[in-house]
């Protein structure tokens, strides 16, 4: 190495990278994002990202939690977006690892708009979402020539301080007959079925709770909206993503095809 890299200890402007960490295998962060965590000076993370994935990046890093467990029970954003300021504006390089795709129900459009506020370079790696985990780990096109052409990532959580504008209209949603990937659903899930069969789809629309995806502990439970009540109980406190649409009807046909190899086990 010459000595002008060798001296250097951080980049005169700093910046922040927002990294999907993907949904939770280690293997499933993409290797942009697996490359910024080894090059960075501090790493910001949270609950939901693989604390396995912290061990790829170099020992004097400087690694900050975010999380829930952080002494209270959510961190608030503006606490979080002037960490990752106070933390750049010496000139470091900093990750933020979000789980998942940074941008899909993350608050990384927050946190990128505060940087720019606040003057500081940002850039974003992508990741594996939970929707597409889901559905390649349960054996689930998400969309299927025929059968669903659309496909609709939704939150079940609504939450308190929302404009009216964001509340989700899921009769709406019925009505498209897209493929509905319902992310932080589990618990509201009785009422968001009821409101899909009000919508007019009927109550034998298929409908799957994947659990922990990409975890040694996945699990995938199987039934039809007129079930939610019993599928939700077995997504309880634990992340779960749900698929709703004649989508999931082909997962017998290619888990048929893939002889069983699939690692999750049905519970209905
Ligand atoms: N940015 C994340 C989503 C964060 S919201 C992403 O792109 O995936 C958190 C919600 O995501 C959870 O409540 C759950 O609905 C879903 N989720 C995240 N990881 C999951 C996993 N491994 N299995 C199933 N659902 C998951």
């Amino acid at each position: 190495m010459s000595s002008k890299e060798g001296n250097a200890p951080y980049d005169i402007k700093g910046k922040v990278t927002l990294v999907g960490a993907g949904p939770g295998a280690p293997d499933l962060i993409t290797l942009r994002g697996q490359l910024a965590l080894v090059k960075a000076d501090v790493i910001i993370y949270d609950d939901l990202a693989n604390a396995e994935l912290l061990t790829v990046c170099r020992a004097d890093a400087v690694k900050i939690y975010v999380g829930k467990r952080a002494g209270r029970h959510y961190m608030p954003q503006e606490e979080i977006g002037a960490i990752l300021v106070r933390e750049a504006l010496p000139g470091r390089k900093v990750v933020r690892l979000k789980g998942g795709d940074p941008l899909v129900f993350g608050r990384g459009g927050e946190e990128a708009e505060l940087l720019t506020k606040a003057g500081i370079d940002f850039e974003i790696v992508p990741g594996v979402t939970a929707a597409s985990a889901a559905g390649a780990m349960a054996g689930i096109p998400l969309t299927q020539r025929g059968v669903a052409s659309a496909v609709v990532f939704v939150t079940g959580h609504e939450c308190r301080d929302k404009s009216p504008e964001a509340e989700v209209d899921w009769a709406a949603l019925a009505r498209t007959r897209a493929t509905l990937c319902i992310y932080m659903g589990a618990r509201r899930l009785s009422a968001i079925a009821a409101a899909l069969i009000q919508g007019g789809l009927s109550g034998d629309t298929p409908m799957a709770v994947v659990t922990n995806a990409s975890l040694a502990n996945e699990a995938v439970s199987v039934g039809v909206l007129d079930d939610a009540e019993l599928l939700a109980s077995a997504a309880v406190g634990q992340p779960a993503l749900i698929i709703v649409g004649e989508v999931v009807r082909l997962r017998e046909i290619l888990a048929e095809a893939r002889e069983g190899s699939f690692q999750s086990a049905d519970r209905l």
